[in-house]
C-alpha cells in the first residue's frame, strides 16, 4: 500500500473538502494529516449561510463517522418553511411552499448552515490530524512520494498531496499555472443581523421562516434568510429540542469555539458598473453606509434596517470569480479538490456541495488503491476525469445564473426583461401544474451536478 504513518496522504487547507475527506480517509484506516493556515480553531470565525443540497449529504454521511454525521444534522438551521422570489419592495411574485421544496426524505434534504459551524463540526474528532498555523508555501513531487514546504520552514513528505486551499490556491498556481479564473463583473455584498424579538417581529411574517430572494429594477439581486440554530446566545440548548440531538449538541466539542447565534443573513448581488466606487476595499461599516444610501436605494424599509443594524465585523464585500474551462493534464501526486480546482459563482449554491462530492469520490478512489491493489495515479486520474466533467457543468450553471452581460441595464431590453419575468413568475404562482415543474426544475437543476455516477 503507497500510504503508511510515514508516507500519509497530505491535505492543504482545512475547510469544507479537506475537512471532509480526512473524515472519510481516518475513517478508512488511511493515514492523513491536515495542514491549515488558521492559527487557531477558531481562526475566521465569521461566515455566510451555505445550502447543504441532498447530494452534498450523501457525500457527508459517505465520509463522516455516524455520530458525527448525526450532530452535522442536529447543528444546522431550523428548516425553512417557504422559499419566496419577491420585488425589492417585499412584493411576493411566486411562494414555493414546503410541498414544493421536495425532501427527498427525512435526512437526505436540503440544510441550511453556518459556514463556520459546519466547520467546527467538521473539525471535530480531528486533533491528531489537523495542524494549525502552517501555510502551505510550494512542493517538490518526487515521483514517488512528494514534499510540502510551510512558510515557518517546516516541511512534511507524503504518498499524496491534495490541494484543498480554495479559490487561491497555491498548490493550483504551481501544478496548473495555466488554471485561470474570470471575474464575472458581479460584487457579492453581505452580512448578518442578530435575530431577537424585535427583529423577528420587525420582518413580514412570510419572511420570518422562509427564504426570500429579491428581484429589483435595476438588475440587482438580493437575498434574506433567518437562520435559528438550537442553542442560545449563552449556549444554553433552546427548549423542544429532542432529547438525542440535546445529548449531540451537549457532546459536540464545536459548541465551545462556534460562535454563531440566531441571526438573519442578507446579502445583495451587484453589477460592477452599479457598485459603488472602492466597494471592495470598505471595511463594514462603509459597506453598510452605502448599502442602504446607494445599492438599496427604494427596498422596503426593513432590508434597509437589517442592513443598516448589522454587525460590521460580519459585513463583507467579495467580486464574484469563475474557474475558466481547463484541458485535462496527466496524474501525479498531486492533485486539488473544491474551489482550489473549481472556483464558481455562488448562484447555484453548488460550491460546497461540489467540493464535498470530491471529497468523498477522492476517498473511495483510494480506498481501492488500498483494497483493490489499483494504481495510484490510475485512480488519481479517473478522480480527475470525472471531477473535471461535474465541476464543469456546475461551473457553467453557476455563471448562468450569477453573471453581469449588462443585459438587464439595457435601454428598453432592460426593463422588458425585468418587467416579463416579473410577469411570468406572477403567472407562475397561480397556475399549480405550472408552479409545480417550475419547483421540479429548480430543484433538478441545483442538485444535477451533483448526482451519484
Ligand atoms: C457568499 C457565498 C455563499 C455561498 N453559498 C453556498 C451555498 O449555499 N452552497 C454551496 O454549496 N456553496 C456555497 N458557497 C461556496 C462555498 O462556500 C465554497 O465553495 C466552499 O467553501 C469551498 O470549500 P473548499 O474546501 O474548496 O475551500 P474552503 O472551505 O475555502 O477551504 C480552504 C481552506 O484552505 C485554507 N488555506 C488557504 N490557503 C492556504 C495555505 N497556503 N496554506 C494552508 N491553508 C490554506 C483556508 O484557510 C481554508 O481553511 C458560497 C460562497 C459564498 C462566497
Amino acid at each position: 500500500m503507497p500510504f503508511s504513518a510515514e508516507r500519509p496522504v497530505l491535505i492543504i487547507g482545512a475547510g469544507t473538502g479537506g475537512l471532509a475527506l480526512a473524515h472519510g480517509l481516518r475513517g478508512a484506516g488511511i493515514p492523513v494529516q491536515v495542514f491549515e493556515r488558521d492559527r487557531h480553531r477558531t481562526g475566521g470565525l465569521q461566515g455566510y449561510r451555505v445550502g447543504i443540497s441532498p447530494n452534498g449529504v450523501r457525500s457527508l454521511r459517505a465520509c463522516l463517522p455516524a455520530t458525527l454525521f448525526d450532530t452535522f444534522v442536529a447543528t444546522t438551521a431550523r428548516d425553512y418553511r417557504a422559499f419566496t422570489m419577491c420585488t425589492e419592495r417585499f412584493a411576493p411574485l411566486i411562494t414555493f411552499s414546503s410541498e414544493h421544496l421536495m425532501p427527498t426524505d427525512d435526512v437526505i434534504k436540503d440544510y441550511s448552515v453556518s459556514r463556520m459551524t459546519l466547520r467546527q463540526v467538521l473539525l471535530s474528532g480531528l486533533d491528531d490530524v489537523v495542524a494549525f498555523d502552517k501555510r502551505f508555501v510550494r512542493y517538490d513531487d518526487h515521483g514517488d512520494r512528494v514534499t510540502a514546504f510551510f512558510e515557518d520552514g517546516s516541511s512534511v513528505t507524503g504518498a499524496l498531496l491534495v490541494g484543498a486551499d480554495g479559490a487561491n490556491s497555491r498548490i493550483r498556481k504551481q501544478y496548473l499555472p495555466h488554471a485561470t479564473q474570470t471575474e464575472t463583473g458581479m460584487i457579492a455584498i453581505g452580512g448578518k443581523q442578530a435575530l431577537t424579538d424585535e427583529v423577528r417581529d420587525m420582518l413580514p411574517p412570510g419572511a420570518r421562516n422562509a427564504m426570500s430572494m429579491f428581484f429589483d429594477t435595476r438588475g440587482q439581486l438580493g437575498i434574506l434568510h433567518p437562520m435559528e440554530f438550537p442553542w442560545r446566545a449563552d449556549r444554553q440548548l433552546k427548549d423542544g429540542i429532542g432529547d438525542t440531538d440535546a445529548e449531540l449538541i451537549r457532546q459536540w466539542p464545536g459548541l465551545l469555539f462556534d460562535n454563531t447565534v440566531d441571526y438573519v443573513s442578507w446579502g445583495v448581488v451587484v453589477p460592477r458598473d452599479l457598485a459603488p466606487a472602492g466597494v471592495l476595499s470598505m471595511d463594514g461599516s462603509q459597506l453598510q453606509e452605502v448599502v442602504v444610501r446607494d445599492v438599496m436605494a427604494g427596498w422596503h424599509p426593513t432590508l434597509l434596517k437589517l442592513a443598516e443594524g448589522s454587525d460590521p465585523t460580519t459585513t463583507f464585500a467579495l467580486g464574484i470569480r469563475t474557474s475558466d474551462p481547463l484541458d485535462p493534464w496527466r496524474p501525479s501526486r498531486v492533485t486539488l479538490l473544491g474551489d482550489a480546482i473549481h472556483t464558481m459563482t455562488p448562484g447555484r449554491g453548488a460550491g460546497a456541495n461540489t467540493a464535498l462530492r470530491d471529497a468523498a469520490l477522492i476517498r473511495d478512489k483510494l480506498v481501492e488503491v488500498r483494497d483493490a491493489g489499483a494504481d495510484l495515479l490510475a485512480a488519481i486520474g479517473d478522480y480527475e476525469q470525472r471531477m473535471r466533467t461535474y465541476s464543469a457543468v456546475a461551473v457553467r450553471e453557476s455563471l448562468e445564473f450569477m453573471d453581469d452581460d449588462g443585459r438587464a441595464r439595457r435601454p428598453i431590453i432592460g426593463p422588458l426583461s425585468r418587467f416579463g419575468m416579473r410577469t411570468a413568475l406572477r403567472i407562475t404562482d397561480r397556475v399549480p401544474p405550472l408552479k409545480r415543474r417550475l419547483a421540479m426544475t429548480m430543484q433538478r437543476v441545483r442538485d444535477s451536478e451533483l448526482e451519484p455516477a
